[in-house]
């Protein structure tokens, strides 16, 4: 049986909304609003929904980055915000994340060789004897070139940052990666070769990934499952072709209806969401998608649907659906 490395469950990430000459809390942003999900050993799991739905947030939240306000994330079995900061220290190695914009998350003093063997030496995972050795390897396996130690990351373009900050994150050998929008502040051209290297690495290497992103049709051919996410929860986890072939909620629906087919005699019906996302700080009463949905019905309106499998483990949260 594959084992869970990663397993979410009912997580909260609340942000106090503060106000008033004594700064008094008058509401909360809920940003992760009871999100459960689990990743399995060797898997990459896709999270996308559009900008400010709370996928950076939970990513976050998942590798302990900020707290939770509720809820409980497990790493192997364990729960992490049970650990004090040394245990916390020990098992950081293993749990990595590659941010969106590889620019502002590189130090633009360090030359490329100090910042990605900056961790091994502070978690005391190589000698310093061993260090060159260990960067070299790992900035050639993502595709640079070993004369690329010695410079800074200004030197570089947007794909070979990035490259950068896979090998940063690679280095440390970890078991569960949260690669946040790696591709998105990158030219069409290079993110292929850029989510190309990442797939290479994770056959070799056999680590677990989240993969947020808030374009459906870049996590279609990596990820095994996909979770769609919509103010700040899940509406929709499948496995990636069930969810192409047979997406449910109708927000999920919207967002396939713009992803491209790459064949100019087939046409998608596009499906325009109305209105914008509402604030999650006051998100909408009933189904949290009824103020854009198409199809909502009154009971939308007052009833949270109930988030259950339909079947084949394709699990939604809508009225229109019944679980098995
Ligand atoms: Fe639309 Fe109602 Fe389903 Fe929500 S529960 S997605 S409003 S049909």
């Amino acid at each position: 049986m594959t084992e869970v490395v990663i397993k979410v469950e009912h997580l909260k990430k609340y942000f106090p909304i503060k106000s008033g000459f004594f700064r008094k809390v008058t509401g909360f942003v809920k940003s992760v609003d009871d999100v459960s999900f689990d990743i399995k050993e060797n898997e990459i799991m896709g999270l996308v929904g559009e900008s400010g739905c709370g996928k950076t947030t939970t990513g976050r939240t998942i590798l302990r980055l900020m707290d939770k306000t509720a809820g409980s994330v497990l790493y192997k079995g364990k729960d992490i915000f049970g650990y004090n900061k040394n245990n916390m220290r020990k098992i950081r190695p293993e749990m990595q994340m590659i941010f969106q914009d590889p620019y502002s998350s590189l130090n633009p003093r360090m030359t490329v060789g100090d910042i990605v063997g900056e961790a091994l030496l502070d978690h005391k995972l190589c000698t310093k004897r061993e260090l060159n050795e260990r960067v070299m390897a790992m900035i050639t396996a993502c595709g640079l070139a070993p004369y690329h130690i010695e410079r800074f990351p200004h030197e570089f373009s947007g794909g070979q940052r990035q490259r950068i900050g896979i090998a940063r994150a690679l280095i440390l050998n970890p078991r569960f990666i949260v690669a946040d929008e790696p591709v998105s502040a990158l030219d069409v051209s290079i993110q292929a070769q850029i989510i190309n290297l990442l797939v290479e690495l994770q056959h070799k290497k056999g680590f677990s990934c989240l993969f947020i992103s808030h374009d459906l049709s870049v996590v279609q051919h990596i990820c095994q499952r996909i979770g769609v996410m919509y103010l700040g929860s899940i509406v929709e986890l499948a496995e990636s072709e069930e969810l192409f072939k047979n997406p449910l909620h109708p927000y999920t629906k919207a967002l396939l209806s713009a992803v491209p087919i790459p064949d100019p005699t087939l046409k998608r019906k596009r499906i325009i969401l109305k209105g914008d996302i509402p604030s999650p700080a006051n998100p909408p009463s009933g189904c949290k998608f009824h103020t854009r949905c198409n199809c909502a019905t009154e009971r939308c309106l007052h009833e949270v649907p109930i988030y259950r499998n339909t079947g084949n483990n394709h699990f939604v949260a809508c009225h229109l659906y019944v679980g098995v």
